[in-house]
């Protein structure tokens, strides 16, 4: 162990490829996106201030044993030596000391989620050295407090306030408002000040010793990891919590040396439309926090151009390099020291949806990119959010009319949201998981600790801060509606409320905020979810999408599909649901729930007689009148679909879903008896009593599916019959129908046994009387694990297969989907006993193998068979991924997430290169 390498120099990059066997993604992990980045930038001849990384294997031998691992720390003194033999400046030297900051940074950007110290190195003797160095105590000063509180609340976990509170005061007492307008003395004092906290708070003085202030801030990185808002946030994002955070040990430099100093940060391209344009801020005579908390109101990056017209030519030189070498937009944080250009970070820059597919779609015009990057480059997720609510004109200007417009500030986060005002975190949480409440989190501006609130919100809206502050950046990241620094906004957090030149909102009022437009307004606007048609640049991604999983001949263990990557299919009920899937793009329709259909209101009188009925022939005359309906129905889904397969799955629920609530009817019949009224309560008794007689005391394991159709086959009967007779007209008037059966809750190959032949010889009579021929299929629902366990058997009636997976997962755990996501699944998820909620991604260990046993044994006995998805699964990315490597053919979702399940097929196709798990068997 002594040996190991725990720390690498900037331009050690070649050493750490090599130690991890040539792979970027694995110095990646070993040195953290930053780390990386500064020992690439290094390579590149960037100007980077000297520095070295500690690993994530460090962080992760620390967080096993509680210390830094055998060897460690000698390594960073080492390490530190040659940062000093290239700065010339000596750590804790009086004359030309070395001051460094001390920064997390994991495999994946964790934007302010972990712990930073800077000016480590500062003591009360090496900042009079600074002092005579520079000439600027107000600087020396201003640093030193600032490692002081840094210190203080990172490392020794004091909080904010006991600094906050005493800074405020003290500018309160000289009229200040600015820091600007504080001077060296003021500093000084402030320093004093600062470490009489620390004195009062731990009983022990401010470390005098820059290397004890080094170490201990190394130590509070590395628990930073597991520090409560790092865990959220790797929670929201599947961030793996063993990868570990590696430790930046950097020379500082200073944007706070005076007027010919400064510092920013900036997007390559416009992170929220996309554009090819520099985006991004700066301060002059500032420190890089000031930028990205937002409390200073910064410049445009453009505006450096005549301010230091040399700095900024270099400064587009590098990021035009930089961007190149990535091919990806990169999000930059620099430092001017006295007239020099300093790079302090580069990493891929985070964005919205927008201007992700713009930014991909641009990249490969420019030759920078192919297709198949471009596809990768935009997430699932992001396709959500460009199909997410806006409010509607009407609406708008209706709000406009009444002025109700309240407030505009920065657009930072597009979409639009509708909510009831919380002013702070936790409330914002626990309104929204609790309560159930669409809630917009109000904040003056927000910091690391507010994510958890601002992942509950619908909407979040700061008043201060800019397109690049924590709010927005965050914002963009989760796809929320955002809007910061809408100055006009005095928020009052102490009495929970809000005013713009006194116009109060309080907490719990309704406000709509648009982050496409920046603009506020009080009280709800209507929404509406806008065309795909016309966000041509997303439809052209999507095309791309699709010729990726259309590439013939590589998932050979589907034969009959010889195709890289999955269909998508939609699950429609109406012809117009059908045309809504197919302008998104759906190639089929995997699920038409006719008993939908039975609910309508002029239909619902014929069902419940049909029902009731207590004969056969009235039954029968019943079904005849319905026959009709059903029989348009299909016309319109098979004309909406023409040249498309079309499965229909036949009445699933069990009956008593038809008949009027009994709880209600039987009030009905207390209170007519009660009030001596003779008319009509006969039939009301005798509906009861029959209503009664169907009672069953667990319903969705009861009388429905194949059981139902068995057991009262006329209604399968005229189902069928109205699907191919609706298909033989079709037919006859040009359309290309390719129906589908689809049997629902098979539990044992008995019941197609019994049912399916008398199913098949109406569709023949019924070919036979229009005298017209068509291909279609009978085929199965996989529910049950039953089911699945004896798929080979099944699968010689059953021509397809459809996973059903809500049900598949109710009856492989045990639980009913209803009880379970109103209590006691929250908890389960909360507690790490289920990764996630299975009702919304497979549970691959469980429900995911009974799936792919089901695959792999129904081919077993049909090659050809051909097996979709059409539980709500079907519209999940990770859940898309799975039904990839087990060998579906096809996924099924609803319309709307059709460009969803299009992105994240191909995302499957390109990740898995058509390698399945079926095919590695
Ligand atoms: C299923 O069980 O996954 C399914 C699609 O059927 P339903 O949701 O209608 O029960
Ligand atoms: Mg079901």
């Amino acid at each position: 162990m002594e040996d190991k390498k725990w720390v690498f120099s900037f331009d050690e990059v070649k050493l750490a490829e090599d130690y991890v066997g040539g792979s970027w993604e694995g110095v990646r992990a070993l040195l953290g996106g930053k780390g990386s980045g500064l020992a690439d930038m290094t390579r590149a001849d960037v100007p980077v201030p000297p520095g070295f990384t500690v690993t994530t294997e460090a962080c992760n031998a620390y967080q096993a044993d509680g210390k830094f691992p055998a060897g460690m720390w000698e390594q960073e003194l080492n390490a530190l030596k040659i940062v000093e033999q290239k700065t010339g400046k000596k750590f804790g030297n009086t004359n030309n000391p070395l001051l460094v900051s001390c920064r997390s940074g994991a495999k994946f950007s964790m934007p302010g989620m972990m712990d930073t110290v800077l000016n480590i190195g500062l003591t009360d003797t090496t900042a009079d050295g600074m002092v005579k160095l520079t000439n600027n105590p107000r600087f020396v000063y201003d640093s030193y407090r600032r490692l002081v509180e840094m210190f203080g609340t990172v490392v020794l976990g004091i909080p904010d306030e006991a600094f906050e509170d005493p800074l405020k005061e003290y500018k309160q007492k000289k009229g200040y408002k600015l820091d600007t307008e504080m001077t060296a003395d003021d500093w000084k004092a402030i320093t004093a000040t600062f470490k009489a906290v620390v004195k009062k708070e731990q009983g022990f003085d401010f470390p005098q010793d820059p290397y004890i202030q080094l170490e201990l801030a190394t130590e509070a990185v590395f628990k930073s990891w597991n520090g409560k808002r790092a865990v959220d946030y790797r929670r929201a994002t599947n961030i793996p919590d063993d990868l570990g955070t590696a430790v930046n040990i950097q020379t500082m430099v200073f944007g706070n040396m005076g007027e010919d100093s400064g510092t920013g940060v900036a997007f390559t391209r416009d992170p929220s439309t996309g554009e090819r344009k520099m985006f991004g801020n700066y301060l002059i005579n500032a420190q890089g926090e000031d930028v990205v908390a937002g409390i200073r109101n910064a410049e445009k990056i453009e505006n450096l151009s005549s301010e230091m017209p040399a700095v900024y030519q270099q400064f587009m030189n590098i990021t035009a390099k930089l961007e190149e070498h990535y091919t990806e937009m990169q999000d930059v944080e620099f430092t001017i020291e006295r007239g020099k250009l300093w790079m302090l970070q580069t990493r891929n820059g985070k964005r919205t949806a927008n201007s992700a597919v713009k930014i991909a779609l641009d990249m490969v015009e420019e030759g920078l990119i192919d297709k198949k990057d471009a596809v990768l480059r935009v997430s699932p997720e992001q396709v959500d959010t460009l199909l997410h609510p806006q409010f509607t004109n009407d609406a708008m200007k209706a709000a406009n009319g009444e002025g109700r417009w309240y407030a505009k500030g920065v657009n930072a986060s597009p979409g639009a949201a509708v909510g009831q005002v919380y002013f702070d975190a936790n409330t914002a949480e626990s309104q929204a998981k609790q309560n159930k409440q669409d809630v917009i989190m109000v904040r003056p501006f927000t910091k690391p600790d507010d994510v958890h609130g601002m992942i509950a919100a619908k909407g979040v809206l700061t008043s201060e801060g800019g397109a690049t502050s924590h709010a927005a950046v965050v914002a963009r990241q989760f796809g929320i509606p955002c809007v910061v620094g809408a100055s006009q906004i005095k928020i009052d957090l102490e009495n929970r409320l809000m005013s713009v030149d006194g116009q109060i909102v309080k907490e719990g009022e309704w406000i709509s905020v648009d982050g496409t437009t920046g603009e506020v307004y009080t009280g709800k606007i209507l929404t509406f979810t806008p065309k795909i048609e016309e966000q041509t640049d997303l439809l052209k991604l999507l095309t791309w999408a699709d010729e990726i999983c259309a590439t013939p001949g590589i998932r050979k263990f589907a034969p009959g599909w010889p195709t890289k990557g999955l269909q998508v299919w939609a699950n429609a009920d109406y012809p117009k649901d059908a045309q809504r899937a197919r302008s998104y793009g759906a190639v089929g329709i995997g699920l038409c729930r006719t008993e939908h259909m039975f609910f309508e209101k002029e239909r619902l009188p014929i069902v419940q007689r049909m029902i009731l009925a207590e004969n056969l022939e009235d039954r029968k005359a019943a079904l005849d009148e319905l026959l009709p309906y059903q029989r348009a129905d299909f016309d319109g889904l098979f004309r909406a679909m023409d040249g498309y397969p079309v499965i229909i799955r036949l009445i699933d629920p069990p009956l008593h879903e038809f008949m009027p609530d009994e709880e209600l009817l039987f009030e009905e019949v207390i209170t007519m008896r009660v009030k001596g009224e003779t008319k009509g309560l006969e039939e009301k008794e005798k509906l009861l009593a029959d209503i009664r007689g169907m009672h069953e005391s667990n319903p969705m394991m009861g009388l429905r599916g194949v059981r139902l159709s068995i057991y009262m086959p006329q209604i399968v009967e005229m189902q069928v019959r109205a699907i191919f007779e609706a298909a033989a007209d079709c037919t006859l008037s040009g359309v290309v129908v390719k129906p589908e059966v689809m049997i629902p809750l098979t539990g044992t190959v008995n019941e197609l046994k019994w049912i399916q032949p008398r199913l098949i010889k109406i569709a023949h009579d019924v070919m036979e009387e229009k005298k017209v021929s068509f291909t279609y299929k009978f085929g199965t629902m996989i529910e049950i694990p039953r089911a699945a366990v004896t798929a080979a058997e099944i699968a010689e009636y059953a021509e397809f297969f459809s996973f059903g997976t809500n049900d598949l997962t109710q009856m492989t755990f045990g639980y009913s989907r209803d009880d379970a996501e109103r209590n006691f699944l929250v908890t389960y998820v909360a507690e790490g006993i289920l990764p996630k909620n299975p009702f919304q991604t497979i549970d691959r260990g469980g429900v995911g193998r009974l799936m792919s046993m089901t695959v792999k044994d129904g081919r077993s006995t049909r090659p050809e068979l051909e097996v979709g998805i059409c539980g709500e699964h079907g519209g999940d990315p990770d859940s898309i991924e799975f039904c990839h490597l087990i060998g579906n053919n096809y996924v099924s979702c609803s319309p709307f997430r059709v460009p969803i399940a299009r992105l994240a097929a191909a995302h499957a196709a390109l990740k898995h290169s058509g390698a399945g798990l079926a095919e590695d068997k």
